[in-house]
């Protein structure tokens, strides 16, 4: 059995009223848990990166359970595409913050607990001030800006850093704590991918449950670090495939020359990796807003829309007059294009037609424009009436 992170002087000035007593017997009554586990679940605060797919059962479970105080990062809104796996939010919650719909459903299971909004994307700029004030951080991000952010303002904090991460029926859980032995993110992937290797955020899919029972598990791990029970994963990655039904251990190891953790590191600073997932912009693409596209239009200026996407999603959503090219199509299909023309290439949200811009440049083409934010922003802001997806 190993110890409680939470500091002792903290739980010795927390105790349970009666009515907690009452709400948590099926904890008390377990000699490993009893009214002294109660207590620094009371006494633990815990940061919920994210109040999406993970996010959702994470803090679900962790207000269930007691944790004294449940702070909560995100900076998006509920959107219907949301809800086949984010249940914290409802369909009644679309168009609203995230977090106003996260405090209402966390207060409606445990009105007793703190919960701490920050309406906010993690940043350079905020991440240590926010992580500096909790015990566990239970890492829900989709996406690699922010995982790589988040491990290492944990690392400099020496917070225990609760992973999870989900792509399609697959998904994988640990605990990053090198202060307790084992190794971080970057002992395992020292430098993020390079951002064309990485399937987009929103075109891999995920199956519904899958977050759910990665999130779940993400709570228990946060609950038996604050309760110090068990065997904490930290120094294995379990990783579980929902079409075969197996989980499987992977030893992950302390990598002494990791980059942040390891004995002499080089990264000492939070780092901002925002070109992923379209959230940043890379100079050598020249780009227009969905706002300047719709002006374009509207003037009848002279221009082909290539639409880089898959066909099936082409099938789901599409801007009047697209032609299709999927970005695997681009290089051998380039010669039905004509040089001379002006292109304005778009995608789901930015990332692919990014990469069909560049190779475009590299064939010659001088007039070919990235359209930011994808016909995700064209349906946002533009048209409401093609489907978000
Ligand atoms: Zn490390």
């Amino acid at each position: 059995m190993h110890k409680s992170i939470i500091p002792e002087k903290r739980i010795s000035d927390t105790s349970l009223t009666k009515e907690e007593l009452q709400r948590y017997s099926r904890h008390l009554i377990m000699p490993e848990v009893t009214a002294e586990g109660q207590k620094r679940l009371k006494a633990a605060r815990v940061l919920c990166i994210g109040a999406g797919g993970l996010g959702s059962p994470a803090a679900l479970y962790l207000a269930a359970a007691g944790v004294g105080t449940l702070g909560l990062v995100d900076f998006d809104r509920v959107d219907l595409t949301n809800l086949q796996r984010q249940i914290l939010h409802g369909t009644k919650d679309i168009g609203r913050s995230k977090l106003q719909s996260a405090r209402d459903r966390l207060r409606d299971i445990n009105p007793d607990i703190a919960i701490e909004l920050h309406e906010c994307r993690l940043s350079s700029e905020n991440a240590q001030r926010i992580v500096a004030d909790y015990d566990v951080i239970v890492d829900g991000s989709d996406n690699f800006a922010t995982r790589y952010l988040s491990n290492d303002v944990c690392v400099f904090a020496g917070k225990p850093n609760v992973y999870g991460s989900v792509f399609r029926f697959e998904g994988q859980t640990t605990v990053f704590a090198p202060q307790l032995g084992g190794p971080c993110y970057r002992c395992l992937f020292p430098e993020p991918p390079p951002p064309e290797s990485v399937p987009n955020c929103a075109q891999a899919g995920v199956l519904g449950v899958l977050p759910g029972i990665i999130g779940m598990l993400q709570a228990i791990e946060a609950i038996k670090l604050i309760v110090g029970i068990g065997e904490p994963l930290i120094g294995r990655l379990l990783h579980f495939d929902a079409l075969k039904v197996t989980f499987r251990e992977l030893k992950v190891r302390r990598d002494p020359e990791c980059p942040v953790c390891g004995e002499n590191p080089t990264i000492v600073a939070p780092i901002d990796y925002d070109q992923f997932c379209g959230a940043g912009k890379d100079e050598s693409v020249p780009a227009i807003s969905v706002q300047e596209l719709k002006g374009k239009m509207d003037a009848r200026d002279a221009f082909e829309l290539i639409d880089v996407r898959e066909p099936f999603e082409f099938e789901i959503a599409r801007i009047d007059g697209a032609k299709l090219i999927p970005l695997g199509e681009i290089s051998e299909r380039a010669d039905e294009l004509h040089r001379e023309q002006t292109f304005i290439i778009h995608c789901h949200s930015g990332v692919r037609s990014a990469q069909a811009v560049q190779l475009l440049k590299k064939r010659g083409f001088a007039n070919v424009f990235n359209l930011e934010g994808g016909i995700d922003a064209w349906s946002e802001f533009i048209d409401p009436a093609v489907p978000k997806y």
